[in-house]
Order: structure tokens, then C-alpha cells, then sequence
């Protein structure tokens, strides 16, 4: 008798199959690849798509989602994340809400060390969504090399080799650099291409944030694309753009230089943030020679008045030619510690505060008293729309944040953090038709998880991970904004993470059905 329940559900089994968990029935399917939408339902069990159709069997479903009026696309992935604070906000909420369902941390030369402890801890805390790393050269080349301004030894660059792979091998999906940033802008690309092939071999890709994003800019995407060639890796020209009024319009330019690297069999492609401004610290102003050593170094420079000369002429040329946008306002602080009433506020209301000239050496003057106190983070509004929808409108540009994991309340962030993809299906599909909804989907998704090497996201398929985001295409927007950014997206009233309702009706649940994802050689 004890084998009777055993045995009942044996013959349950046999008779009829077994029921969904999940069943999302009557929603507009964007399976990821561009293709147009089509009326299916989604079944699921456990955390994989189970079955698609018509007319699937909700009996016995743990849970029935009505998606009439609602698209059904795969879970955002975003090639470019901030995920410093993810010991912090291990929900990431502030990324789930947008529809992001897997991150990829690390960028800009940055990220963790040793790789492999940060993603052991991150799997016991539990995490969203699912995370993946980049290993970042601005990391490795500071542990082993210090704020130096010069080529590494022969021993220096082995061991920097040394950590690329040790991070390969703990699961990092490539290596970043940040050309712009210390110490990785005192390497050249030798260096650089030398980092990529212990990458590239261990099937790793290489994402860049250029030396120049300004009037360098050409040059910086040359230096990338020499990079992918003579490493044989594949390419991420990541949170792309053209920076500085000299320089706009360089985006035709920028955009044939991909496509012939292309047809050169160079593996090129794009991310890109849908704002026409950037957010970094106001150090980005002062040259690079300038910063050697790292903060103490430049006001110890500043003290000599003929170097004190170039370096404030340094920055006075990069307001007027470069990130500065050639007007203090165009320079607003986001993130102040000393001052947090300058929060939200320009250079330019620091200078009337101060009862200074609105000029360039104005500008300059107080760039380096707020590095004095202590640096800040900033708004730079030097972007031209047109670019920003040029780029957007490339086949091989995917939608990336470069948002930082944020929760209300926390500084006075870039509203992109909140609002990257809703901005884009808000925005740029529904409001100002620059792209057609299935292709905007492909660059949030399937385009995104193979630059990755995933193959089982990034589309709606059967048997893959049931990582999906439904939005209403008639309300879906972003509500933050450069003055009010903490705001969540309107619109996406549900985000399922491996199976599990993370967003469910529009509430937030705390279930932490991430993974830990680690890149296998
Ligand atoms: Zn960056």
C-alpha cells in the first residue's frame, strides 16, 4: 500500500503531461531574432521554455499570465554594467525593472579581484538577475604596475597575461579596457593586443571604452579595430558616441570604419546608451599626462605655475573641444560628497555661486578645486541626437545601459541607470519611429547573448532558459530624467528570471532567481 502514491502518480505521468508552472497565453511573441511578432503562448516548467503555441493546456498550471495587449520578448541583456554595488542591491532592482534579466559587470577596465571569489560570493548571496564578468586591464595593470606612466618589463606584461587567463579560466567573459581612464591610458596597444590573445584564446571577447570619445575619436576606433585583428578577438565598441560640437557628426565616419573592418573579417560591433549625454568623473576633463601618479601627482603638478599652465589650459580645451560641450552648463554635477548641494547643479552655477566669469578658465580653475575636494561625478550633455540615432540604427549595435545598480535616494545618477530599454521601446520605437520594435528587441536580446557566446538566452526558443520581459508597447517609457532621475520605468509589468515571476503585475519581488553565470573555455 505505501507504493500506492508512487504509483498513482506514475500513471499521472503516463496519461496527460505534465502541467506548467508558467503559462503566459494571448501576448505578441518577439522571439529575439527580428523576427515580426507572432500571437503564441509560452509554457514553462522549472526555469526552461517548455512548449510554444496555440492554445497550450493551462490545467493543473501553477500560474496563468494573461498577456493579452502585451509583448513577450526574451530578458534584456546588457552588455555594459555596473555591478559594483551588486554585494549591496543583489536584487539589482533598478536593472530588473528596465527588463534586463542578465548583466554583463566589469567594464571600462574595472571589475573585481581574483574574479573567481567575487563570483563564489555572488552565487551564495543570490543575485536578480543573471551576472556575468568581464576581467578589467585598469585592474590588472594597477595591481601589477601602480599608476606608472610607461611600458610594463617583459615580467610585468607575463604576469599581467598571467591574470588575464587566471580570470578566463575562473569564468570571466573577456577583458575590458578603459583607454581613457588610469592606469590603462599610459598603455599602448601592444600591451593591449598582447592581453587580448590570452582572452581571445580562452574564447573570450574584448570590449572597449576608447581612448578618445572626442576629437580622438577616430583614432580610438582604429586602435580597437587593430586590436580585434591582431588578437583575432571579437570586438565591443561599447557605450559608442560622439563627444564635443567639433567632433559631431563623426558617426558616418565611425559607422563605415565598422562596416569595413567588417568585410575585413574583424568580429566589430557596437552597445550604445540612448542619451545625448555621458556621466563619468570630472576627472575625464584633465589630460591624461596630467594624472599620472593619480590625484596627489596632479595637485603636487599643480603647483608649478608653467605645468599648472598646461594643465589648465589642458582642460579649458577639453570644455570648449571635448566633453565640456563649450559651455559650463553643459557640465552638471551628479554625485558630489563634499557638497551635495551642488547636486544637480553645472560648472556654470558653481561659477555665478562664486560670482566667476562664465569661461572656459573658469571652468578649468574649478575642474581642479573640486578634484581638490575630493573629485565628483558628472553629467556631460555634449552629445548631438543626430549621432545618437545614426549609430542606434546600426545592425551591429546593441542596447546597453552603462548604468550603475542604484535604489532611490542615491546621489543624483544618470537617468540611463532607470531608463535605458524602456527608453528605447518608449522613445525611440513608439514615440519617434527610428526603429521598428522586433529590431530594437534583437538589439536588446539575441544580439547582445551571442556577443556573450550564450546559447541558451537571448531568444525565445524551446528548451532554452525561460528569461522573459512583457511590456505594453502602447505605454512602455522611461520616467527618469536629468533632473528627476530616480524613477522606474512605466510599462513592463512583468520580468521572469529562470522561470521565476521577478516582476510580477508591476511589484518588485526580491527572489533573487539569478545566476551566476561563468564563461566556459
Ligand atoms: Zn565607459
Amino acid at each position: 500500500m505505501r507504493h500506492l502514491p508512487l504509483i498513482l502518480g506514475l500513471l499521472t505521468c503516463a496519461c496527460q503531461p505534465t502541467p506548467f508552472d508558467v503559462v503566459i497565453v494571448g501576448g505578441n511573441v518577439l522571439d529575439g531574432s527580428g523576427s515580426p511578432a507572432q500571437r503564441l503562448d509560452v509554457g514553462i516548467r522549472g526555469d526552461r521554455i517548455a512548449q510554444m503555441g496555440t492554445g497550450l493546456d493551462t490545467v493543473g498550471a501553477g500560474r496563468v499570465i494573461d498577456a493579452t495587449g502585451l509583448m513577450v520578448a526574451p530578458g534584456f541583456v546588457d552588455l555594459h554594467t555596473h555591478l559594483d554595488p551588486l554585494h549591496r542591491l543583489p536584487d539589482a532592482e533598478s536593472h530588473v525593472r528596465q527588463g534586463v534579466t542578465t548583466a554583463l559587470g566589469g567594464p571600462d577596465g574595472g571589475g573585481p579581484w581574483p574574479l573567481g571569489e567575487y563570483l563564489d560570493e555572488t552565487a551564495r548571496l543570490g543575485v536578480g538577475l543573471n551576472v556575468a564578468m568581464l576581467t578589467g586591464h585598469n585592474t590588472i595593470r594597477r595591481t601589477v604596475m601602480g599608476l606608472d606612466n610607461r611600458d610594463p618589463t617583459a615580467e610585468e606584461l607575463e604576469r599581467m597575461q598571467e591574470m588575464v587567463a587566471q580570470a578566463m579560466d575562473e569564468g570571466a567573459f573577456g577583458l575590458s579596457t578603459g583607454l581613457k581612464y588610469l592606469p590603462g591610458t599610459f598603455s599602448d596597444v601592444d600591451e593591449v593586443v598582447a592581453l587580448s590573445r590570452t582572452a581571445a584564446r580562452r574564447g573570450g571577447i574584448y570590449t572597449s571604452h576608447l581612448r578618445e570619445e572626442g576629437l580622438g575619436l577616430l583614432e580610438g576606433v582604429s586602435e580597437a579595430m587593430e586590436i580585434g585583428a591582431r588578437a583575432g578577438i571579437p570586438v565591443v565598441l561599447t557605450h559608442h558616441k560622439v563627444v564635443g560640437q567639433p567632433s559631431w557628426g563623426a558617426s558616418s565616419r565611425t559607422l563605415a570604419m565598422v562596416d569595413s573592418a567588417r568585410a575585413a573579417g574583424t568580429d566589430v560591433m557596437i552597445d550604445q546608451y540612448p542619451y545625448t549625454a555621458s556621466y563619468t568623473g570630472i576627472g575625464i576633463l584633465v589630460p591624461g599626462w596630467a594624472l599620472a601618479g593619480g590625484t596627489d601627482s596632479l595637485l603636487t603638478r599643480m603647483q608649478h605655475p608653467a605645468l599648472a599652465d598646461s594643465i589648465l589650459g589642458g582642460i579649458a580645451f577639453n570644455i570648449v573641444n571635448d566633453r565640456g560641450g563649450n559651455d559650463l552648463h553643459r557640465v552638471q554635477f551628479a554625485l558630489v560628497e563634499w557638497d551635495r548641494s551642488l547636486e544637480g547643479r553645472t560648472l556654470g552655477d558653481w561659477a555665478n555661486r562664486l560670482g566667476m566669469p562664465l569661461t572656459a578658465k573658469t571652468g578649468a580653475t574649478l575642474v581642479v578645486e573640486a578634484i581638490r575636494r575630493g573629485g565628483a561625478s558628472c553629467v556631460f550633455h555634449a552629445m548631438q541626437e543626430e549621432d545618437v540615432r545614426a549609430i542606434m540604427l546600426h545592425p551591429f549595435t546593441a542596447i546597453a545601459s552603462d548604468g550603475r545598480l542604484v535604489q532611490p535616494g542615491e546621489g543624483h545618477p544618470h537617468p540611463r541607470w532607470y531608463g535605458t530599454f524602456p527608453r528605447v521601446l518608449g522613445h525611440y520605437v513608439r514615440d519617434e519611429a527610428v526603429l521598428k520594435l522586433p529590431e530594437a528587441v534583437r538589439k536588446m536580446t539575441s544580439l547582445p547573448a551571442r556577443r556573450m557566446g550564450l546559447v541558451d538566452r537571448g531568444e525565445l526558443r524551446v528548451g532554452w532558459f525561460a528569461d522573459l520581459t512583457l511590456f505594453d508597447p502602447a505605454r512602455v517609457r522611461d520616467k527618469a530624467t536629468f533632473t528627476e532621475p530616480h524613477q522606474y520605468p512605466d510599462g513592463i509589468p512583468l520580468v521572469l528570471v529562470n522561470g521565476t515571476l521577478t516582476v510580477d503585475r508591476g511589484e518588485f519581488r526580491p527572489v533573487r532567481a539569478g545566476v551566476v553565470l561563468r564563461k566556459s573555455p
